[in-house]
């Protein structure tokens, strides 16, 4: 597979924009397209969010705060400080800025427009080169149910209840009736076979890419690409970089361990990149996932693009470790 080939990755927020833009930064432009989870998505104040695919546009337009993690950098805050003045909701801040491109979207999805359309447009007005691509237009949403509280929306969770309800039950709702967009179709009908690779982004496995493998097709396609397969564990010195992957996995019984990762991704990637070996890990995973081990943590750009070469040199090894076979038995036969 050429170098210049192009690289699907599938992506939530904050942990997968880390990724994606060591990517985009060091392949030709135009050549990434990231497939984005939208089961986070709500209704706030009237207007239609959508949080991961603004990390996105955000992050790999350089606006994105760099402090904060969500949002955008020298954003302003009138519109809060009037909203809470008035007795409005203040659990979700929108900055000034945000709030524009939220009330673009609204207006756009009420006049009929796809949210893959308008995500395209947004990412052409904001000189994003790369391809953000929601996971699909419908209405997925993604719902918890918690020990205490009962079904929660995705926001309340996250935002509203910081993440501190104990989790027993995660469902997509609408995600069987859904159509996965172009990039996840096009891969169920000729196996990637024109991809370099496909990446799953070190994002939340739970919350953030498995919406996009509930989608009807996407977890046959992804088990039967023909694509090397390359996953980064969100799982950094035994713990959840930022946010509830942990606590998640804690709640559901599995251990905080790299081991979970492979398990949960088994017979779906190729190889995963860590940034410890565990003691067992290679076995539990058996012969079919590759453990590569690197640091994972992103903290500079230098980082996020460091990770994102390892990540093409493993699918390039890969896909030269299966030329070499395929080419193999046709000399074997040989006298
Ligand atoms: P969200 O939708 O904003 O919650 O973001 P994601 O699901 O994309 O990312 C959350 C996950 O990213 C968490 O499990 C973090 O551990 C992981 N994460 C964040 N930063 C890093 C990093 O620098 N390296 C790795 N390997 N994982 C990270």
């Amino acid at each position: 597979m050429s170098a210049g080939a192009p690289v699907l990755a599938l992506s939530g927020g904050v942990g997968g924009a880390k990724l994606a833009l060591g990517l985009d930064k060091i392949l030709a432009p135009g050549a990434l397209t990231v497939v984005v989870n939208t089961g986070d998505d709500f209704e706030h104040l009237g207007l239609s969010i959508s949080p991961d695919i603004d990390t996105l546009l955000y992050t790999l337009s350089g606006l994105a705060d760099p402090t904060r993690g969500w949002g955008r950098r020298d954003e302003s805050w009138n519109f809060m400080r009037a909203l809470t003045a008035l007795g409005g909701p203040d659990w979700f801040a929108l900055g000034d800025a945000d709030l524009a491109l939220h009330v673009q979207r609204s207006r756009r999805l009420a006049q009929g427009e796809t949210l893959e359309a308008i995500s395209a447009d947004f990412a052409r007005a904001l000189g994003v080169a790369t391809r953000i691509v929601p996971m699909c237009n419908e209405r997925v949403r993604t719902r918890l149910r918690g020990e205490e509280e009962g079904w929660l929306d995705f926001q309340t969770y996250f935002v509203r209840q910081r993440c501190a309800p104990v989790l027993r039950e995660i469902v997509y709702e609408g995600a069987a009736q859904a159509r996965p967009r172009t990039p996840l179709q096009q891969l169920a009908a000729d196996g990637g076979a024109a991809l370099r690779a496909l990446v799953l982004c070190p994002s939340n496995p739970w919350l953030s890419l498995d919406p996009i493998l509930a989608l009807p097709g996407v977890r046959a396609a992804l088990g039967a690409s023909v694509a090397p397969v390359i996953a980064v564990s969100p799982i950094v010195a035994g713990d959840a970089v930022k946010g509830p992957t942990a606590k998640l996995m804690r709640e559901f019984g599995l251990p905080v361990t790299h081991g979970s990762i492979a398990r949960h991704w088994r017979g779906l990637v190729d190889a995963l990149i860590v940034d410890v070996d565990e003691p067992g890990l290679r076995e539990s995973c058996g012969d079919e996932v590759e453990i590569i081990v690197a640091p994972t943590l992103m903290k500079s750009l230098a980082d996020r693009e460091h990770l994102a070469e390892i990540v093409l040199q493993a699918a390039d090894r890969i896909c030269a470790v299966r030329a070499g076979r395929a080419a193999a038995p046709s000399s074997a036969r040989r006298p």
